[in-house]
């Protein structure tokens, strides 16, 4: 059976050493975080609020935007371009997904690359592909890196296959395997791959990006492989209040028993996402305050 790798704990460590580095920094202000949500998606709402507990528990101030569903693009931009202004603000965050009629990409481009702490816009894009330091990278992937370097996976000469090939999770995600440091020899697959199943059979990290239940079965996994599940997906359940239960992309209960690491879903990449955002936030902030 593998190890399951435990996203809360990993987090809560980053958490703690974050926590303890700013303790160690005596500055006239303390980071701060803007969030801007739109709208009243329940799941937009519930991840806002566990980003401002956390912010909270670190020490991190957050202010909370919320505008209202029928916003227009005009209007998301001059709250983006106060925020960008403001001195006392170090990090910007709009939660996704924004509704039809305003523009992700012109919003994320919107918020200044120094502020970009979700690393979605073009700048820190283009930074990320130049292996450059000041890249802000987008936190599902950075902490996925977090998650396999802490579990002591090797990376280097070893093959990956990232499955997805979006602009936040899959195309950052293969830009770090391939990075110097991590070194791993990278597959990108999505929908229109031909032979999926024989491709991530022979990776030796395999990352599902995919948003759909059960994408990778146990005859898609290398005996001993790590595999990383991103997927959050609601399926209905009878045995939950709610009627539905969150699993990944990974057919877990099958896939678990061949593999030497495997991540859960709830529990395993989410906290880490918010512990990267918490990181870039409070890197972010050293960089604004000459620290
Ligand atoms: P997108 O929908 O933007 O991308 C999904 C990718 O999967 C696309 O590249 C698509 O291919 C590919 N794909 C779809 N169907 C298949 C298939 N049958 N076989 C192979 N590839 C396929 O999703 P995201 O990248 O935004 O998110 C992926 C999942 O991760 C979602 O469940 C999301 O909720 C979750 N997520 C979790 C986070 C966390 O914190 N844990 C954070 C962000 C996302 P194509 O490009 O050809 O359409």
């Amino acid at each position: 059976m593998a190890e399951i790798i435990d996203g809360n704990a990993v987090a809560s460590s980053v958490h703690r050493e974050l926590k303890e580095e700013l303790a160690g920094i005596s500055a006239a202000r303390r980071p701060c975080v803007a969030f801007i949500r739109v709208g009243e998606d329940p799941a937009s709402v519930s991840y806002v609020r566990k980003k401002e507990r956390v912010a909270a528990e670190i020490g991190i101030e957050s202010r909370l935007h919320v505008l209202p569903e029928n916003t227009q693009q005009n209007e998301l931009n001059a709250l983006i371009d106060s925020l960008n202004a403001d001195g006392g603000v170090d990090a910007i965050l709009v939660q996704a997904p924004l509704p039809k009629q305003l523009s992700e990409r012109d919003t994320f481009n919107r918020v200044r690359a120094d502020k970009d702490v979700d690393g979605f816009s073009n700048a820190n894009l283009g930074l990320l592909c130049q292996e450059d330091p000041r890249a802000f990278v987008a936190c599902t992937p950075a902490g996925i890196v977090e998650l396999i370097r802490r579990s002591g996976v090797n990376t280097s000469g070893r093959r990956a296959v990232v499955v997805g090939r979006s602009l936040i999770v899959g195309k950052p995600m293969a830009l770090l395997l391939m990075k110097k440091g991590m070194d791993a020899t990278v597959t990108v697959c999505h929908s229109k791959s031909e032979k999926l199943a024989e491709i991530c059979a022979q990776a030796d990290i395999l990352i599902a990006a995919v948003g759909r239940p059960q994408t990778i079965s146990a005859d898609m996994v290398k005996e001993g492989a790590c595999v990383i599940d991103v997927g959050i997906n609601r399926v209905p359940s009878s045995s939950t209040k709610s009627g539905y239960k969150l699993v990944g992309d990974v057919d877990f209960e099958n896939v678990a028993p061949k593999c030497s690491k495997i991540t859960p879903v709830p529990g395993g990449v989410g906290p880490m996402t918010v512990a990267m955002l918490m990181k870039n936030t409070l890197a972010a902030y050293k960089r604004h305050m000459g620290i």
